[in-house]
């Protein structure tokens, strides 16, 4: 029953796309305690009861203890997920288990053979780090205890040679998993920090240094869960530049895009924290507001408004005045993103077709649809 548990939470699907460093660094490390725990519960099972029908009753015993500790790590491990401490406990295990077999000899002598497998267990699970300082422990104790051992009657069995070619081969194999761990470690954060360039330039506008559609598309998806969790909803408004093409033309691009840097600064200073400011498009940019009702999103996204038309000649880029017009719709439940986007996009076109500079939601689209008179032609 608690093997089963093992080997399902060992194959089981990883929850998280591996998508990113952490993610495949905790699966990594979650793969590797369960199988050192699968692997090492069979070898001390097996030593045990092998120790045990061939009557050395006192090494049975003692491996059947790091047996039941490696189970309560293990249980440990599968109920708080703190694989970090875990690998220390483990580590303190094998730790002990070594020097057991030194003292012991274990069958024939042959007991520290079993350092060479610990020693790359335990750098491989602590790191290149605490785990290369602890191998240096475990080689440090183990030769006090091979060169001591003597002194005390505890390690007969041993020649100098096989002691001074057992620390030296030692050391040269903790040293060698060491380089190992340590280009491992390096290449992976190495990667994990250019992947996260990757992704940062891929969510952001190189104009404004705003978020793109891409970037918003992901902000927009954890927006929808947020609201869901906490049933409350959220509005989108869509700005869009007045007449930008005639600015272009008489200002020239370059200018346009100056234009455009500052009418995304002045936007960013008007919202509050927990909003979404994005380049939707050329000149269009798209705002999330975070746990607002259109009634209290049209507050803000009118004083957006007036902020840029209240550019003053000093700050303005230009003599004439710069507008926008901006159309805002609120989040109903079940919605997709691109339906979201079409109530806005409809009341930014209600906007434009009002005379621009001026603010309009889906709700005034509704009203105009519901009412034939009033209708824009
Ligand atoms: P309206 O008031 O109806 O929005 O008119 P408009 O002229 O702003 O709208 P239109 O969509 O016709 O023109 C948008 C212009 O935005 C066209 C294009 O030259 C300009 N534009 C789009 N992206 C950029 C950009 O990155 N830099 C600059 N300088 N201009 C851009
Ligand atoms: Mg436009
Ligand atoms: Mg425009």
């Amino acid at each position: 029953m608690y093997y089963a548990y093992g080997m399902r939470s060992l194959f089981r699907q990883p929850r998280k796309a591996l998508n990113d460093f952490s993610s495949i660094e905790a699966e990594r490390r979650r793969i590797q305690y369960h199988l050192v725990f699968l692997i090492g519960a069979f070898f001390l099972a097996a030593f045990a009861l092998a120790n045990y029908i061939n009557l050395r009753h006192e090494t049975a015993y003692f491996l059947s203890c790091c047996l039941l500790t490696a189970i309560g790590i293990n249980i440990f491990v599968l109920k708080t997920a703190n694989h970090k401490i875990a690998a220390w406990l483990y580590s303190m295990v094998m730790l002990v288990l070594v020097v057991y077999l030194i003292i012991s000899g274990g069958v024939e002598a042959t007991g520290p053979l079993w350092t060479y497998p610990i020693v790359v267990i335990i750098i491989s699970l602590l790191g290149h780090l605490h785990g290369y300082f602890l191998s240096l422990f475990v080689i440090a104790l183990l030769s006090v205890l091979l060169g001591f051992g003597d002194v005390y009657g505890l390690t007969p069995q041993y020649s100098d040679t096989f002691k001074v070619r057992f620390v030296a081969t030692l050391f040269a194999l903790s040293w060698l998993v060491w380089s190992l761990e340590f280009s491992r470690a390096k290449a992976a954060a190495l990667l994990n920090g250019l992947n996260q360039q990757i992704l940062d330039i891929s969510r952001t506008d190189q104009l404004t240094g705003l978020l793109n559609r891409r970037g918003l598309e992901e902000n927009f998806n954890s927006e929808v869960n947020r609201s869901q969790r906490v049933n409350q909803s959220f509005t989108l408004a869509l700005a869009d530049i007045d007449d930008f093409k005639a600015m272009n033309d008489r200002y020239g691009h370059l200018l346009g895009d100056q234009i455009l840097k500052q009418i995304a600064t002045v936007v960013q200073s008007q919202i509050r924290n927990i909003d979404t400011l994005a380049r939707w498009g050329g000149e269009e940019f798209a705002i999330l507001l975070d746990k607002s009702s259109l009634a209290d999103s049209t507050y803000i996204v009118e004083k957006i408004r007036r902020a840029i038309q209240d550019l003053n000649q000093e700050q303005s880029l230009i003599s004439e005045r710069i507008t926008i017009s901006i159309g805002v719709a609120e989040y109903r439940p079940g919605q997709t993103m691109l339906e979201l986007f079409d109530h806005a996009d409809n009341a930014l076109y209600l906007a434009k077709r009002c005379g621009k500079n001026c603010v309009r939601t889906m709700e005034d689209v509704a009203r105009k649809e519901g009412r034939p008179d009033l209708s824009l032609v």
